[in-house]
């Protein structure tokens, strides 16, 4: 380590308030303002996507890093580095602006280039930590976007002394992404061809998979939840990556994501009509009122309100739903529903509303503003989900009083204690309603439970303030990350860089 502080180097494809698809941005955004408060220096890199407003965000050009050139195969993109500081942070955010990887596109495409837009993001990040002689302690990487960097490390970097001591963090958010591409990938990346072959480091089911370079190549690998780092050693879960993660299993770790609660919290949530907390619930039916209103719902304080705020796809239990809709239509409550995602998902719940529009109301797209509404003016939050990392949206939902119904899977089952089972062993302390088996009658069945429960006014407000009351900060998340990193950075002091079955 040099001199006192830890550094770290975070890298991802999203981060909160510049980029964000899902839970990683949340979480990208909340990390530097935690390792800052435990005495680490921590840099964050990411791609400067066009439709990041600059202005906004007093983003500048740094004009002496700026003719970078990042080979892809035979060509080269011109790279240049962005920088602005993080909010509430001393962290400096070094945006990688390449016009033919990121102009005009958004995050994620399914665009035939998507490899080649994040081969230039990864190389682009090392070459510029050299530039601006920034020699990190850890380089913490995010999913598949960034999991070609451990692998350059143990490449093009192995002799290099600016980053011999330098340790790597993996960090899965979502085993079901395996940024999985063409084999061409391996000579556009730059990396040794003779070494893509059945079962070698490179080859995934006969493509190249950015996920298996960062699973096998980093120091230490670590998940969302502990839940979910026992599922991904399974088959059932673990994506075709099973194998590897068992075979890595003594250097995976779960640590559970905390809420940023400056963000997230009715106390000071700035995009609601009207702030509440446990002492002063009147706020939160407030907010309900608010919430039928805005998406022409009948008012009625005594319906309960189904929430959801979505990725629609698979993996968040949308069949399931899409299973017991007749029966969830007969019941007397109301449904809001914000995502956006798979086309069916997408017309399934259009049709709904066409068919219930007094019952059910759809906002197909991404609003945060909505988001954060929908949070507040709920009294139940559906996550069915049929695999869940971690889950940020009942967490937010328990610190709203708004109850979550989830299945028992991944950080759903570590953050979430069913009610009725609380009841069963005399604790009272459930917090939302939880089923097991992934079956239609299993989500049913929690729900005709909660929608029971919330009629009985003494139970909802026990559940609701068990809740409330619940912390889930990154205090004790950012400890253990501590512990990962010095553990990371013994790996190389104890054995230098070398590479592995490359
Ligand atoms: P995942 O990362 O799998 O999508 P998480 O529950 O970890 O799921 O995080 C989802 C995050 O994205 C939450 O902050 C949620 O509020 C937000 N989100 C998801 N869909 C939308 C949407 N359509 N509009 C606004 N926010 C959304």
């Amino acid at each position: 380590m040099n001199g006192s502080k830890l550094k770290i180097a975070l890298v991802s494809s999203e981060a909160v308030p510049y980029a964000k698809a899902g839970g990683l941005g949340d979480v990208l955004g909340a990390l530097p303002k935690v390792l800052e408060q435990h005495d680490c220096e921590v840099m964050l890199f990411m791609p400067k996507y066009s439709s990041i407003p600059e202005d906004a965000h007093k983003i500048k050009i740094n004009w002496r890093i700026d003719d970078l050139s990042v080979p892809v195969g035979e060509k080269h993109f011109e790279v240049h580095l962005y920088q602005t500081t993080l909010p509430g942070t001393q962290t400096k955010v070094n945006f990688v602006y390449c016009a033919h990887a990121f102009d005009n596109r958004w995050i994620y495409t399914n665009d035939p280039d998507e490899n080649q837009r994040f081969i230039i993001f990864n190389r682009a990040v090392l070459k510029i930590m050299k530039r601006m002689k920034w020699k990190p302690d850890v380089i913490h990487v995010n999913d598949w976007p960034t999991g070609l960097i451990p692998l350059y490390l143990k490449t093009f970097y192995k002799d290099d002394p600016f980053f011999a001591s330098t340790g790597t963090v993996f960090t899965i958010h979502n085993i079901g992404y395996p940024g999985k591409f063409h084999p061409d990938t391996v000579y556009l990346a730059g990396l040794d061809q003779t070494k893509f072959f059945p079962g070698g480091p490179y080859e995934f089911w006969g493509m190249f998979s950015f996920m298996k370079t960062g699973l096998l190549f980093s120091d230490i690998i670590t998940t969302v939840s502990e839940t979910y780092a026992e599922e991904i050693l399974t088959p059932e879960y673990g994506a075709g990556f099973d194998g590897i993660l068992n075979s890595r299993k003594e250097d995976l770790v779960g640590i559970l994501n905390g809420v940023d609660y400056e963000i997230w919290s009715p106390e000071k949530d700035e995009f609601l009509v009207q702030t509440y907390s446990s002492k002063r619930l009147a706020g939160k039916a407030k907010n309900k009122e608010f919430l039928q209103e805005r998406v022409h719902l009948p008012v009625k304080a005594d319906v309960p309100l189904i929430g959801m705020i979505s990725r629609m796809v698979d993996q968040k239990g949308f069949d399931l739903i899409e299973a017991i809709l007749p029966q969830l239509m007969q019941m007397d409550i109301q449904l809001v529903v914000l995502g956006s995602g798979l086309p069916k998902y997408e017309n399934l719940f259009r049709d709904l509303h066409q068919a219930y529009p007094e019952k059910v109301c759809v906002h197909i797209g991404y609003d945060n503003q909505l988001s954060h509404q929908i949070e507040a003016g709920s009294d139940l939050f559906l996550m069915p989900s049929l695999y869940e990392p971690c889950g940020l949206n009942q967490i937010y939902s328990l610190r709203y009083g708004t109850v979550p119904v989830v299945r028992k899977t991944g950080g759903l089952a570590d953050t979430i204690v069913d009610w009725g089972q609380s009841l069963l062993e005399g604790r009272k302390n459930g917090n939302g309603f939880v089923f097991t088996n992934p079956h239609p009658e299993a989500l049913l069945d929690a729900v005709h439970r909660a929608v029971l429960v919330y009629h009985n006014k003494k139970e909802w407000a026990q559940i609701v303030k068990n809740g409330m009351k619940a912390d889930f900060s990154w205090e004790k998340s950012a400890g253990k990350y501590l512990q990962v990193y010095k553990k990371a950075i013994s790996r190389r002091t104890e054995k230098p860089l070398k590479p592995e079955g490359i």
